[in-house]
Parts: C-alpha cells; sequence; structure tokens
C-alpha cells in the first residue's frame, strides 16, 4: 500500500507503537469490563442469597412462634379466657418484627389481638390472607410485600376450636439484608477498583516501555539511519567535505556507518579523479580544453563587471607534426612536455596574475593573460613565449629546432564573450603561421577578410583545372659535372582571373586541406607525362621530369595505379618518371609508404626525396627507405658558402647517399659560387634560379631541344 505522504521510520515506529498501544488497552477494556460483570454477578448472587436466608429465618420465627402461641393459647381459647390470651398476644406482639397476633375462633372470627379493649372482638377477619389462613390444615405461611402471615390451627383432639395468626413485619429483615449488602457491596467494589487500578498501572508500565523502546529504536536505529540518508544526500549533491559519519559502535549499525564513511571516501577520491581527468590534459598537467573554457566564462563574467581587460594568446608550434612523423609520438609528447614548462615559466616571469594555461589538442596551447596595458605586456609576452620555444630541445641527446607562431586576441577590444575570442585568437594565428611562422600577430577585422578569402580560394580552386586556369611550369634540372641539362621538376601554377598567379605555397596547402589535392596531383602527372614525352631527342637519354607527390596521395594508396596509366596513356619510360616525396609524407606511415615506394621502384620508376634536411630523419633513414634520389633542401644550399655547419652537412649528405648508391640533387642554386662548392663536393644534380627559373612547357621543350 502506498501512503499519499512519507511517513519515515520514526513515523512508522510511532504508528506501530500506537496501534500496539491501542491493542493492549481494547484488551485490558475488555479484561476489566469482565470483571466488573463478574463483580456485579457476585453482587446480585450474594443479594439474592442473603435474601433467601433472611426470608427463611423470618419464615422460622414466623412458623416458631405461630405454633407455640397456638399451643400455648389452646386451653384459654378453649376457657375463653380473654386476659391470658391477651397476656399471650402480648407476649407475642412484644417479640421483634411481629406486628400483629390475631386469635379468632373456628369460624374466624377474632377472640383477642392484644389490645386492651379488644375493638375487633367477634369480628369476622377480612383481609386479604385471612380466608387461606383459616383453610390451611396446618401451620401455614402467606407472604405478601410487606408482611409474612403465619396461621397455626388451634385444635383439641380432632377438634378445630380456632387459630392464631401471627403477623410479621418484612421491613427488618430487608434491613439487616442491607446492612449485610451494603460492606460486601463495598468489598466487592474496593477489590474492583484494585483490579482497575492494577489494570492501569500495567498499562503506565506497558507505555512506559513502549516510550522506552521508541526512544531507544530512535536513537540507536532512526536517528543514525537519518544521518546516512543526510550525508547520501551530500555526496549526492557533491558536498563531499560535509559528509561527516563516524561511529565506534560495535553493532550492525556501527558497521554499517563505518562501510558507509569508507564508501563515501571512496566516492569523493573517485569523484576528484574523474574531475582531475576531466579537466586536466594528462600529458602536460595543464588544464584541458573544457577547464579552460569554464575559466574564460568565469573570468569573462567578473571582467564584464569590473570593466577590466584580458588577452588570449593562441600559441601553436611550428611543424611540430615532423617531431611526431620522424622522431615518434614517444618524443612528440616530450617535446610537448618540455614546451608547456618553457610556456608555464615565461608566463610567471612576465606576471601573469591569474593567468591560466591550457593545451588546447595536439601542439596548441592558449594563455588566458591579464596584465597592465594589456597589449604591450601581451606582445612582450608572446615574444617571450616564441624565444622559449626556440630554444633548442635537447631529446635523447639530440638537439630539436622548433618554433610557434602566436595569435593575440584581446578583450574587450576584440570580442566579449569566449567564443568569438577563441576564434579571433585562431585566426590571428593563422596570420602568424602565413606571415613565415616564428612570429606573432594581434587580431584584427582585417584578418576576418583573409579567412574569408582562404574559403573562397578553395572554392575557386575546385574547378580552377577544368576552367584551364591551371597549368604546369617546368624547372630545368642540371648534371652539375658538365651542367648537362638532365630533366625539369613539374611545378604547378595557377593563373587566377583576379588575384593573377598565386603561388603553389598558397594554394597547395588549400588543396592538401580539403582533399583537391588528389585529382590536382593526377591532373599534373599526367600533364608532366604528356609534355616529358615530347622532350625525347633523337640518339640521347630521353630527359627525365620529376613529379611532386603530396603526402595524401600517398596515403590514398593508389599511386602505383595512377602513374601506371598515366605512363601507359603517354607512351613516357617508367625511368623518365621522378617522383617527389617529402621526409614527412615517406616517415608520417614508414611501413605502407615503404611497401609503396617499392612497388614504384619495380616498375622502374625513380623516387626522390625531396626538401632532405628539413626533417629529423637524419641519413640514417635512407637505409630504411628505398630512394633512388634525395634533394638537398635550398636552406641548406643558400648557406653553404657562409655557414661551415651547413657546409659539413651538405657534404656529409653527398658522402652518405653516395655510399648508398644514392643520387643527390642540390635546389636553389642562386649563385655560382654555391654550383662550384656543390659541384667540388660532388653533387650530382642541382636546378636553382642560377641555372633556370621555371617555365612554360613550350620554353622548356624548345630547351631540350637546343
Ligand atoms: P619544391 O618541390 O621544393 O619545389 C621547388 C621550389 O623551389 C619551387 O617553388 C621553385 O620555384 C623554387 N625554387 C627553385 N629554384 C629556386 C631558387 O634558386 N631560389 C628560390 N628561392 N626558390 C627556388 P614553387 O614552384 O613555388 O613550389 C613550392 C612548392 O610547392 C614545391 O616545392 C612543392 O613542394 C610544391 N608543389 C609545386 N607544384 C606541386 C604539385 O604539382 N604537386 C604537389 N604536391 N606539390 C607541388
Ligand atoms: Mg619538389
Ligand atoms: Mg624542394
Amino acid at each position: 500500500m502506498r501512503l499519499p505522504f512519507r511517513l519515515g521510520l520514526r513515523g512508522e515506529l510511532l504508528l506501530m507503537l500506537v496501534a500496539t498501544m491501542a491493542v493492549v488497552v481494547v484488551l485490558f477494556a475488555a479484561l476489566w469490563l469482565h470483571e466488573k460483570r463478574s463483580n456485579q454477578d457476585a453482587r446480585e448472587l450474594s443479594a439474592t442469597a442473603l435474601r433467601e436466608m433472611s426470608r427463611e429465618g423470618l419464615l422460622t420465627r414466623g412458623q416458631t412462634l405461630s405454633s407455640q402461641l397456638a399451643e400455648a393459647a389452646t386451653n384459654p381459647l378453649y376457657y375463653l379466657d380473654l386476659a391470658k390470651l391477651g397476656e399471650l398476644a402480648r407476649a407475642a406482639l412484644r417479640q421483634p418484627d411481629v406486628v400483629y397476633v390475631v386469635i379468632h375462633d373456628a369460624d374466624g372470627q377474632v377472640v383477642h389481638d392484644g389490645s386492651g379493649d379488644i375493638p375487633a372482638f367477634g369480628q369476622p377477619m377480612s383481609d386479604a390472607m385471612a380466608y387461606e389462613a383459616l383453610a390451611a390444615s396446618g401451620v401455614h405461611a402467606q407472604w405478601s410485600e410487606k408482611l409474612l402471615d403465619v396461621a397455626s390451627p388451634i385444635r383439641i383432639g380432632d377438634e378445630r376450636i380456632g387459630g392464631v395468626r401471627v403477623g410479621l413485619s418484612r421491613d427488618g429483615a430487608t434491613r439487616r439484608e442491607i446492612e449485610m449488602l451494603v460492606p460486601l457491596g463495598d468489598r466487592l467494589q474496593a477489590a474492583s477498583n484494585e483490579h482497575l487500578a492494577w489494570i492501569l498501572a500495567l498499562l503506565a508500565a506497558l507505555g512506559i516501555i513502549a516510550l522506552g523502546a521508541m526512544w531507544l529504536l530512535q536513537r540507536r536505529v532512526v536517528q543514525p539511519i537519518q544521518g546516512l540518508a543526510e550525508a547520501a544526500v551530500r555526496i549526492e549533491q557533491g558536498r563531499y567535505a560535509d559528509v561527516r559519519v563516524q561511529s565506534d559502535r560495535q553493532d550492525e549499525i556501527g558497521e554499517l556507518v563505518r562501510t558507509f564513511s569508507r564508501m563515501s571516501d571512496s566516492v569523493a577520491r573517485h569523484d576528484r579523479d574523474i574531475r582531475r581527468m576531466a579537466y586536466t590534459d594528462s600529458l602536460t598537467g595543464l588544464s584541458n580544453r573544457l577547464a579552460f573554457r569554464e575559466a574564460l566564462d568565469e573570468r569573462l563574467m567578473t571582467l564584464q563587471a569590473t570593466s577590466g581587460e584580458l588577452a588570449l594568446l593562441f600559441v601553436d608550434l611550428d611543424d611540430f607534426k615532423r617531431v611526431n612523423d620522424t622522431l615518434g609520438h614517444e618524443a612528440g609528447d616530450e617535446v610537448l612536455g618540455q614546451l608547456s614548462m618553457r610556456i608555464r615559466l615565461a608566463v610567471e616571469r612576465l606576471g601573469g596574475v591569474g593567468a591560466e594555461i591550457a593545451r588546447f589538442g595536439g601542439d596548441e596551447f592558449i594563455v588566458l593573460f591579464m596584465a597592465e596595458d594589456i597589449r604591450t605586456s601581451s606582445g612582450q609576452l608572446a615574444e617571450s613565449i616564441i624565444e622559449e620555444v626556440q630554444r633548442p630541445l635537447v631529446l635523447r641527446g639530440r638537439q630539436v629546432f622548433l618554433g610557434a607562431s602566436v595569435g593575440i586576441t584581446l578583450f574587450p577590444f576584440d570580442a566579449s564573450a569566449a567564443g568569438p575570442l577563441l576564434k579571433n585568437a585562431d585566426i590571428a594565428m593563422y596570420q602568424a603561421k602565413v606571415a613565415g611562422k616564428g612570429c606573432y600577430r594581434f587580431y584584427s577585422k582585417a584578418m576576418d577578410q583573409a579567412v574569408e578569402r582562404r574559403v573562397q580560394l578553395e572554392e575557386e580552386l575546385r574547378g580552377a583545372w577544368d576552367r584551364g586556369e591551371l597549368s604546369v611550369h617546368y624547372q630545368p634540372i642540371y648534371r652539375l659535372a658538365d651542367r648537362r641539362l638532365m630533366g625539369a621538376e613539374a611545378l604547378c601554377r595557377w593563373q587566377h582571373p583576379v588575384l593573377g598567379v598565386v603561388p603553389p605555397s598558397v594554394f597547395i596547402e588549400v588543396a592538401e586541406k580539403s582533399g583537391l589535392i588528389e585529382a590536382l596531383g593526377r591532373n599534373v602527372l599526367v600533364q608532366a607525362c604528356r609534355d616529358a614525352a615530347e622532350w625525347s631527342q633523337p640518339g640521347q637519354e630521353p630527359p627525365f621530369v620529376s613529379v611532386n607527390i603530396s603526402p595524401r596521395q600517398l596515403r590514398t594508396g593508389d599511386l602505383p595505379d595512377v602513374v601506371a596509366s598515366a605512363l601507359a596513356s603517354t607512351g613516357v619510360l617508367p625511368r623518365q618518371l621522378h617522383v617527389e616525396l617529402t621526409e614527412t609524407a615517406v616517415l608520417g606511415d614508414e611501413v605502407q609508404a615503404s611497401a609503396l615506394l617499392s612497388r614504384l621502384r619495380a616498375t622502374g620508376v625513380k623516387v626522390w626525396l625531396d626538401d632532405f634536411g628539413t626533417g629529423f630523419s637524419g641519413l640514417s633513414h635512407l637505409r630504411r627507405v628505398p630512394v633512388d634520389g634525395v634533394k638537398i633542401d635550398r636552406s641548406f644550399v643558400a648557406d653553404v658558402l657562409r655557414d661551415p655547419d651547413d657546409l659539413a652537412l651538405t657534404s656529409a649528405i653527398i658522402a652518405m647517399a653516395h655510399s648508398l648508391g644514392i643520387t643527390v640533387v642540390a635546389e636553389g642554386i642562386e649563385a655560382e659560387g654555391q654550383y662550384e662548392v656543390l659541384r667540388e663536393r660532388g653533387c650530382d644534380q642541382g636546378q636553382g634560379f642560377w641555372l633556370g627559373r621555371p617555365m612554360p612547357a613550350a620554353e622548356i621543350l624548345r630547351s631540350f631541344q637546343e
């Protein structure tokens, strides 16, 4: 049964107690009623017995008196001795209770009644009992309400000469009866009262015992359970600090309370752990995105009230992917750990009171910073963070150089809500990347347009090939030893109807991110093969064309098929085609890439590693990846004349590659000096503005025909 209201354990106990007490009271009441009835019965029985007794006594007395009088009056009646009869009658009248005496003759006429002048003498008895008295042959008693009339005949021999009648009042007997009954009733009443008192005392004792039991239950059971229930509510609300339950009792309740307390501790511990896990980045120990969002919202709310200012700095590591790809994820994690410490130090050094640092995922960090003159000080902080990140890192005994790009947005100048502020910081960071990385940018409204342009660029790039806006240019590649033209690198160009020539550094990334690169790469490959098919001159080794392949193209896995169909459709020989892959593309998934490259090389196509030296792979990787050539990145070539380290490295790459039977190509030769140095060191081939700029297909065709 369900009650419409909540009774509670205490209520239930109380109800049970009241019910039990009610049953006990009813039982006692029944007992007492029964007792009262038997008392009444006893009283009635004794009254009846007493009445019988006194009636018997009166009758016996009446009979005795009547018969004695009849005896004594026999002779005086016979002789009509009135004096004697009077004497006898008066003597009888003096007896207790006797109210009248009548001596009569055989006809029923009064002879004497004990009075002096006997007024009724000779008169017949006319009372109601006279007839029976006269008719009785022996002693005869008659009862009326007030009287007992005992008549005795007076005989001489067989002859009846008269009789006597003695009237006795019943009042005396009744009085005595009452006199005897009253103390009896009193005693019975006293006994009954005593019983009642006992019953009441028993009831009271039971009541007290029940109340005591109730109090005990309340204290020993209900209260602890209530305490636990309240504690459970606090646990439910997450107020673990307010949960204080303990007991040193040795019974089940004590055990329950202790178990509950242990359980509460463990729930609180788990809750703390979960909270920590939910709010911190496990790798760096910094806050995570969720925690940062909450902190930012909170901070903005107080700042809106106090009209304060703050800066959000979005820090993105430059080329961090290379670390992961080339040194492995463990090294990447270590780098993130070390750099997060440095960022924290930089923030602390600038005294950012109430600053918050969070890792936003991957290689992104975000800093909430508050200071006087927020624009200047946040610029200083960004500079100091960039400096910190640029200091070389030591990873397993190896030095690693990284950089960071920082975007800054200011509250309340750029936006007032968390979402737009974060977006602004991201946009500003992206602009820092576009501006060449390793620098910081403040957000400005104009940046929004730049981002929009980027989205627009992607839209426009989508149909650019079909509209004929994209073309392939070729940069000649020479053998350094005799400066003979060996082949050319295919480089994509976009002739935008409005923007003019858009360089690959801008649109290749857009194509890569949007996935357009797969189709674009295929088109460039086919176009390059088609053009290269015309370069061959009779009697000469046919020139090669080298085509850049993006990491994404490599990942799709169908590169060997795409290459095979391009070769088949254009008639270019496999050894005429070189594919250029960057280190990071190859090392991202070394096993799959190696398998693909082996398949390609098996068909005769050559594989070159582009921009070699910018990754962290080092020379040792060359042993594991099946390549035919490496292209030394132009950043090394640019400094070979000035920086002895770069020259040493370039020389080492050349020597190492040669020892593995790999061709070495130098990129970005811009001066004759560079050309000479590289030739001296034994570099096989080279390209660069000094040797020849990228040119349209028709132009390079002429170069081959010369
Ligand atoms: P990359 O493969 O390293 O190509 C060489 C880049 O260096 C070309 O830039 C070229 O114009 C430039 N270069 C050549 N000699 C010199 C020099 O002496 N000095 C300087 N400063 N630069 C020189 P470009 O054409 O702007 O291409 C940039 C990058 O875009 C390429 O670098 C390549 O990674 C990518 N790319 C170009 N076309 C394609 C393509 O069709 N597919 C793919 N996936 N990537 C492409
Ligand atoms: Mg290239
Ligand atoms: Mg290159």
